[in-house]
């Protein structure tokens, strides 16, 4: 099992922000913002290049779960949602999972 599998599962403890049946949000380890919580389909989807249409429905609710997660987080001014995909993106665990960061301005550049 992929580490984010295993924090789906329970087997490793997170910060949870919220949890249903298919996803999870819970806090980043390493925080790189004041507000940094991981979203990820609990199923196993590698990447984003791993969505299909098999797939897809736990990322169309994952989409609509991110107002009510980043309510729940504190992110009343805005936030940023980034999903790292494949080496040139610096992705480093391969679980799709998309990053909500904020509670400061961020930077005007994405790269
Ligand atoms: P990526 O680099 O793949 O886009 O993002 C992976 C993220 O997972 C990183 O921001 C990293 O800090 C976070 N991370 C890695 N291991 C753990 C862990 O065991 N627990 C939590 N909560 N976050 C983790
Ligand atoms: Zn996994």
């Amino acid at each position: 099992m992929c580490l984010f599998c295993k924090i789906a599962a329970g087997e490793i403890p997170s910060n949870k922000v919220y949890e249903d049946e298919t996803i999870l949000a819970f806090r980043d380890i390493n925080p790189q913002a004041p507000v940094h919580v991981l979203v990820i389909p609990k199923i196993h989807i590698p990447s984003l290049d791993g969505i299909t249409p098999e797939n897809s429905a736990v990322v169309t609710h994952l989409f609509e779960c991110i107002p009510s997660i980043a309510k729940e987080a504190g992110l009343v001014n805005g936030y940023r949602l980034v999903s790292n995909c494949g080496p040139d993106a610096c992705q480093s665990v391969p679980h799709l999972h998309f990053h909500l960061l904020g509670g400061k301005q961020l930077s005007e550049t994405m790269n």
